[in-house]
Formats: C-alpha cells, sequence, structure tokens
C-alpha cells in the first residue's frame, strides 16, 4: 500500500472554457447549486481537522475552473497558512492569471499547472470552445513574471487536433524554466470523440521527441504520475502523463475530493467513494471523519485503466470537471 499524502480539491464544478476532451459544447451539464459546494469554513475545516492529522499534507486546488470560485485568493491565502501544510498547488486554464497571479503569488501560493493545449490560436479556440489564447498566453507569462515555479503547462493531446504541434510545445522548455506535460486523452467528459478518434499514446510521442531533440531513454526524472525528461540543453523538462497505456496504480499517492465533498479514491473508481459534507453537515466529529477517510484509504485498490472497459458515461459517470481533474 502506497502512502496517501495527497489531495485533489475541487472547489467548483463550473468552467468558463468548453473543452471538447472536457465539456464539450453539446454536452448539457447540470451544475451543483451554492448550498451543495463545500463552503470555505468546511473545507477548511476538513483540511486542518481531517486530512492534516491524517498526514496528507499535499494539496492542488482544481475545478472546473477554480479561478471563478469567489474569494478564491483569500481561501488559498487560509490554506497556506495552515500549519503542517507541505505544499499547495493549483490546476487553472489560466484565464484570470493576468489579473490573480500576484494576488495568489502574495496569498502564498507557489506552484501552478496551467492548461495549453495549442500554440495556435485557432486551433486552442476549437479545443476550449473559446477565442482566449492571447489572454491566457498573457496569463502563463504574468505567473513566470511573478515567480511561479514550477510552472508546468499541461497539454491533453487530441488525435488529429493538436497532436501535431507536440514538438513545437515541447521546444518551449528550451530557453525557459517550463514543464511541458503530455496528458493521454481519456474516456472521460467525451466518451463519443474518444471512441471515434481514440487517444494518441505517450510512446508516440516520446519516439517523435527523441527523433527530433534526443530525448534519452533513461533519463526520466519524476517518481509522481508524470514521466519526466530534459531535453539536452533545455532550461525545462517534458513530462508524459500516460495513464491510459502505462497503468500507474502502483504509484499512486492521491485522494480526490469534489466540491460536493465526495471523496473518492480514484478518478476511476467511483465505487468507493464517500460524502464528506453530508456526514460533516450532520454534526459528525473530526475523530470520526478522520475514520470514514482511513476506511476509505484501506479500501483502495489499484485499476488498470487500460484493462477497464473503456468509457461510457455509465462507467465514468462524472466529467473531470465535476471530479475535479
Ligand atoms: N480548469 C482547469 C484546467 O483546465 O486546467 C482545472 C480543471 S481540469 C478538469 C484539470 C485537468 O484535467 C486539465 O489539465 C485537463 O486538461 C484535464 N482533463 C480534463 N478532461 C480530460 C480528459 N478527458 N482526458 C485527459 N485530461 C483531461
Ligand atoms: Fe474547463 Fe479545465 Fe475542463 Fe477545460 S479542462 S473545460 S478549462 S475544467
Amino acid at each position: 500500500m502506497n502512502t496517501i499524502d495527497y489531495l485533489r480539491i475541487s472547489v467548483i464544478d463550473r468552467c468558463n472554457f468548453r473543452c471538447s476532451y472536457c465539456m464539450p459544447e453539446d454536452v448539457s451539464l447540470s451544475y451543483l447549486p451554492p448550498q451543495a459546494v463545500l463552503s470555505d469554513r468546511e473545507l477548511l475545516f476538513l483540511v486542518q481537522e481531517v486530512f492534516l492529522p491524517l498526514g496528507i499534507n499535499k494539496f492542488r486546488i482544481t475545478g472546473g475552473e477554480p479561478l471563478l470560485r469567489h474569494r478564491i485568493v483569500d481561501l488559498i491565502r487560509a490554506i497556506a497558512q495552515l500549519p503542517k501544510v507541505g505544499d499547495l498547488s493549483l490546476t487553472t486554464n489560466g484565464y484570470f492569471l493576468s489579473e490573480l497571479a500576484t494576488p495568489l503569488y502574495q496569498a502564498g501560493l507557489r506552484r501552478l499547472n496551467i492548461s495549453l493545449d495549442s500554440l495556435d490560436p485557432q486551433i486552442f479556440a476549437q479545443i476550449t470552445g473559446r477565442d482566449r489564447w492571447q489572454q491566457v498566453w498573457q496569463g502563463i507569462l504574468a505567473a513566470y513574471e511573478v515567480g511561479f515555479s514550477p510552472l508546468k503547462l499541461n497539454v491533453v493531446v487530441m488525435p488529429h487536433v493538436n497532436e501535431h504541434e507536440v514538438l513545437d510545445l515541447a521546444a518551449l522548455t528550451l530557453n525557459r524554466p517550463w514543464h511541458v506535460r503530455f496528458i493521454e486523452f481519456m474516456p472521460i467528459g467525451n466518451t463519443a470523440r474518444f471512441e471515434s478518434e481514440g487517444w494518441v499514446t505517450s510512446a508516440d510521442l516520446r519516439t517523435k521527441l527523441r527523433d527530433r531533440f534526443g530525448l534519452s531513454e533513461g533519463q526520466c526524472l519524476g517518481n509522481g504520475p508524470a514521466d519526466v525528461f530534459q531535453i539536452p540543453g533545455a532550461l525545462g523538462t517534458v513530462g508524459f502523463i500516460s495513464q491510459m497505456s502505462e497503468c500507474f496504480c502502483d504509484r499512486c499517492n492521491r485522494l480526490r475530493l469534489s466540491a460536493d465533498g465526495w471523496l473518492r479514491p480514484c478518478l476511476l473508481n467511483e465505487s468507493g467513494q464517500v460524502n464528506l459534507r453530508d456526514a460533516l453537515r450532520q454534526g459528525t466529529d473530526a475523530t470520526a471523519l478522520q475514520q470514514i477517510v482511513r476506511d476509505l484509504i484501506t479500501a483502495k485498490t489499484p485499476i488498470n485503466f487500460k484493462e477497464r472497459d473503456r468509457g461510457t458515461q455509465s462507467t465514468y459517470s462524472r466529467t473531470m470537471s465535476q471530479i475535479g481533474g
């Protein structure tokens, strides 16, 4: 059993983008009513009184688009100030960073993952459903200038859409200490597209990058879900998150908390989830909540995504935006 010390916290299920792999325009989603979402006070209680005492001290704030949440900077500051928080990071589509990079940094956040699926504004618009490449690029530059480090750029590789851009995206790491991570497209959110177009394997991308830049095969730097490499002479790194082709359950150290309080042992395993919000609102005390989380961790079993039934809405009934990607 791995040590579970990492929690991804979704603070909102809504988003201002409609990425074709996540919340495609033609899929209607029902959003949580405000009262269903964990409040700042409830979230802070869970972090301070339930997760930290269990040794879960690394947190990633995500969504939906987390920067859409009301008073997100205050929430980040409150979490960052809690004693024993070992690591705090945030995943965003970057749209609000021009405005929020500085306040977030001042609030104590240091690590950012920003989604950037294309360097071409038209392809970006095609993927995200929004003509906002410039704002996102400006947001990335703002975050870099403010001093966020490491600064990671997430790319979901879609066959026939942005697949041809991987070399240019990897080249972003040559002159800046940025970490570009290529993520295999999963059958969550847009299963129809997944079934019709499939996904691009990390192995294919690695071959392309090796041929062009001379990545050395044995030079893996990471110990998380990403296999991380460095182009010779580059300031940054390139990573591959290969949950479709290379099961990494044996390295998994995480749990996920959705905006409405569902604690999941696994992105793909809805069967073991528990609702901490309901337990909390029914008056369950911190000790009993800790035991609920302990039991869930004990029951956490490896799942090989590759060998699972690949993606139907019934198998994966929530999108990444709803689970907290
Ligand atoms: N809105 C923020 C963003 O886009 O970075 C945070 C939430 S988003 C759900 C978190 C991550 O999930 C993003 O990096 C996104 O690319 C990834 N994601 C969403 N749907 C996916 C899918 N079907 N396959 C692979 N990655 C996906
Ligand atoms: Fe929004 Fe992020 Fe999903 Fe794109 S991947 S639709 S930005 S939640």
